[in-house]
């Protein structure tokens, strides 16, 4: 059994490209996050956490559950103040900016969306246009070229007419990355989008991700729970532990067996995909645990 970590070789390849990095090198930063702390009355949830995303990468953060991954988006978009500390966005910070100036920089695609109301498609979709429309809130030509455009992009365009609740899984989420892009983001944001999608359903969403990276320049940063994922669409991986940044850095650099076993707490199988170049995380049984521990 080849063990990549536990025996602290450096994981070789860490410099070999993966298939859908974006093309970009950038090096701008669009979010900085300096001394955070934030949470939730008594409860701290994330303690002097300082990162950067940098303008047009795409950036995922993994951590166990607890770890602070959606208070950290919740303070990204805005949605949660600091407890102290800075998040500047664009060079300015982020208590600086109107609400709706903030809601056409950045737009949220949660893990789930559940609306009451049996809401078309295209009523979901255009929502997102709230914060371009003018004083009497109606759409006009513009607003709905763009969610037209939106719907076709990330196919829900044939399922015009349909209740977001009368869609599976997969095709909700589209619709709702479809609400996201209509803002006109410059900074997507998701939270685990594709936890409750099958396999092809979650490349179909990271794809999309990847591309609008690297058309548009779409600053994207995504908590996701699959490790393999991360490795494979993000250039860069921040690792969150009970509210602080473990490690953050490319991904082969990070997503090693050392910070598994610290962060997670179990021994995992790490190797290098042939076809990628990424490294492949896979979980152990306690039988295949046992067996590593007696390992020389
Ligand atoms: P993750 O997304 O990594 O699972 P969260 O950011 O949701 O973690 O949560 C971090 C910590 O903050 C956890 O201890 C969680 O219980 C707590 N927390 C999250 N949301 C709330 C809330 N609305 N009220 C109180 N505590 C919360
Ligand atoms: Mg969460």
């Amino acid at each position: 059994m080849d063990v990549f970590g536990k025996r602290g070789r450096e994981q070789a390849g860490a410099d070999r490209p993966c298939a859908a990095l974006a093309l970009h090198d950038p090096v701008v930063p669009m979010v900085e996050v300096k001394d955070l702390t934030a949470g939730y009355g008594t409860i701290v949830a994330l303690r002097d956490v300082s990162l950067m995303v940098n303008r047009g990468e795409m950036m995922a953060v993994v951590g166990p559950n607890g770890s602070g991954k959606s208070t950290l988006l919740r303070v990204f978009s805005g949605v949660l103040a600091p407890m102290s500390g800075s998040i500047r966005v664009a060079g300015r910070d982020l208590s600086a900016y109107p609400r709706r100036r903030l809601a056409r920089m950045t737009a949220v695609v949660p893990q789930e969306t559940s609306l009451d109301f049996p809401f078309s498609i295209e009523e979901v979709v255009l929502m997102g246009r709230a914060p371009h429309l003018g004083r009497l809130g109606f759409p006009g030509e513009r607003d709905l070229s763009v969610a037209r455009e939106a719907m076709v992009r990330v196919g829900v365009d044939q399922l015009c007419g349909r209740a977001l609740q009368s869609l599976s899984g997969g095709e909700r989420q589209r619709v709702i990355i479809a609400r996201a892009l209509v803002q006109e983001p410059e900074i997507l944001l998701l939270d685990e989008p594709t936890s409750h999608l099958d396999i092809r359903h979650q490349v179909e969403i990271y794809d999309l991700m990847a591309e609008l990276n690297a058309e548009r320049g779409m600053t994207i940063v995504s908590v996701l729970h699959d490790l393999n994922l991360a490795a494979m669409y993000f250039r860069r991986v921040a690792v969150l532990s009970e509210g602080t940044v473990h490690s953050i850095g490319p991904s082969a650099e990070v997503l090693t067996y050392a910070t598994i076993k610290a962060v997670y707490g179990t021994e995992v199988y790490v190797a290098l995909n042939d076809v990628t170049g990424a490294v492949n995380i896979l979980p152990l049984s306690r039988l295949y645990r046992e067996r590593l521990r007696l390992e020389p």
